[in-house]
């Protein structure tokens, strides 16, 4: 019997709005177009939508922070002023009105930031997807963008059915950035925007965390500890110094959590800049130097250190076997070092975690190509949105409603220009 060779299928595919990427962004330019009465088609590589959502709720859904507008916009750093547009049509208030037009209450939290009033994203990407599936917007799931057609904007995919080129009126790239790979967002579209001419900063860890050398004795019996209520000083390459209080994690190789993630952009740009990178801890940061120093300076008699620093300072645990670890044997038992290393503990930083560990990733699309609406300028009817633009972001739901505003922008960008 002769083998019958299966060719390949090379099929075309019209559609009036193709949105590349089913996470937030790309999810919230459907509902908005589909709302519009606008056609729209969403193709993603993923077997279902939102992977890095589900992924971002399993610690409790950051949607958006309570803070002012003004101060909000500034966490974006020196992208804040391109992205204030957005965010001022777009911002926390809009993004809690969206999840609640989704049946998703939020509530405000301790610290400013708000959530679902279940903490997941489960059930606020089912409505989504619920009502995108009534409005009828239709979802190509296993189709995996590769670039655009030689001739023209047509939109070149693998799928299980074989290669397929999608022509629209206007399209969408929501495709994410380069971390947690296996939820889909693995950049794997920046040489297809590379070959197009469109200019991409090259992506790097943001919110991650750092590699510290410790003995194996932190390693072994503090891995996973949390250090609460600490601050951390970091200097960036201008000198300009950082300084936050909050707490962060200690692990076999290094530090994570909260207060690196809001300090990471600071210290991963040191590090790279080729200086040695260091941290300032301090481990008393309710008490002054001279506080501390006056703490330490009661007589010790036979009590070993570590019980003395207890009782004089509260110090011990992790906290005692980090100032152990980093500060020079001679200085503990001069109580004015002593108190200087409490408050001033050098931590050197030996590396940064890798890219697809990190929460969130700089880099992206540069926005000096796009118009006021997230068109690429050169190509009209291509909008981008999302986190594959160039802009970073702390944890605290800046990162979500950045993708949401972004993502609502180039919705009515594309009505406006099908308009
Ligand atoms: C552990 C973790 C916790 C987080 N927690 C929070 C939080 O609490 N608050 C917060 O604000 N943010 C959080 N984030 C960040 C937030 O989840 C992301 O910023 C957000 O999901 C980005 O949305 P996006 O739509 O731009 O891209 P993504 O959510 O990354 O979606 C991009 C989509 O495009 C698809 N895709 C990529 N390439 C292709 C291709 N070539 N062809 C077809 N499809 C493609 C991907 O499969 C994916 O579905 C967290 C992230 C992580 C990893």
């Amino acid at each position: 019997m002769s083998e019958i060779k299966r060719i390949p299928q090379v099929s075309l595919m019209e559609v009036d709005v193709a949105i590349v990427g089913a996470g937030p962004s790309g999810l919230i330019a459907a509902d908005i177009l589909s709302d519009l009465g606008i056609k729209v088609d969403i193709f993603e590589k993923m077997t279902s939508p939102g992977r890095k959502l589900l992924i971002a709720g399993k610690g409790g859904l950051n949607i958006t922070h309570s803070e002012p507008l003004d101060k909000f916009i500034s966490r974006y750093g020196t992208k804040a002023s391109l992205l204030a547009p957005f965010l001022q049509k777009f911002g926390p208030n809009e993004v809690t009105s969206w999840a609640k037009k989704h049946e998703v209450d939020t509530f405000i939290g301790t610290s400013g930031r708000i959530f679902p009033t279940g903490m997941k994203a489960a059930t606020l990407l089912f409505n989504i997807k619920s009502s995108l599936n009534r409005k009828g917007v239709m979802f190509h799931y296993q189709h995996h963008w590769q670039g655009f057609s030689p001739k023209g904007k047509g939109l070149v995919f693998h799928s299980p059915d074989g290669e397929i080129t999608v022509n629209s009126k206007a399209c969408l790239f929501a495709l994410g950035g380069a971390s947690w790979g296996f939820t889909g967002s693995t950049g794997d579209w920046v040489d297809a925007f590379s070959k197009a001419g469109i200019l991409v900063t090259p992506f790097k860890p943001a919110n991650c965390g750092f590699g510290v050398r410790f003995s194996e004795h932190i390693k072994n019996k503090f891995d996973g500890t949390p250090l609460k209520t600490v601050s951390i000083e970091v200097t960036d390459n201008t000198g300009r110094v950082y300084k936050k209080q909050g707490e962060f994690i200690l692990t076999k190789n290094g530090i994570e959590g909260s207060l690196i993630y809001a300090l990471s952009a600071t210290i991963r740009d040191s590090f790279l800049s080729g200086e040695q990178a260091t941290i300032y801890l301090d481990l008393l940061p309710d008490s002054s130097i001279d506080q501390v120093e006056a703490k330490l300076s009661q007589p010790r008699k036979k009590q070993s250190l570590s019980t003395y620093l207890q009782k004089t300072t509260g110090i011990a645990g992790a906290k005692a076997a980090l100032l152990y670890e980093f500060t020079p044997k001679a200085s503990l038992s001069t109580p004015a070092l002593l108190a200087h290393s409490l408050k001033h503990l050098p931590i050197p930083i030996s590396s940064i975690e890798p890219l697809d560990r990190a929460i969130s990733t700089a880099g992206g699309v540069k926005f000096e190509q796009l118009d006021n609406d997230l068109m690429i300028k050169k190509m009209p009817a291509v909008f981008v949105a999302g986190e594959m633009l160039d802009w970073e972001a702390p944890t605290g739901g800046y990162l979500l409603t950045a993708c949401l505003s972004t993502g609502v922008a180039a919705a009515e960008g594309i009505a406006k220009y099908l308009r």
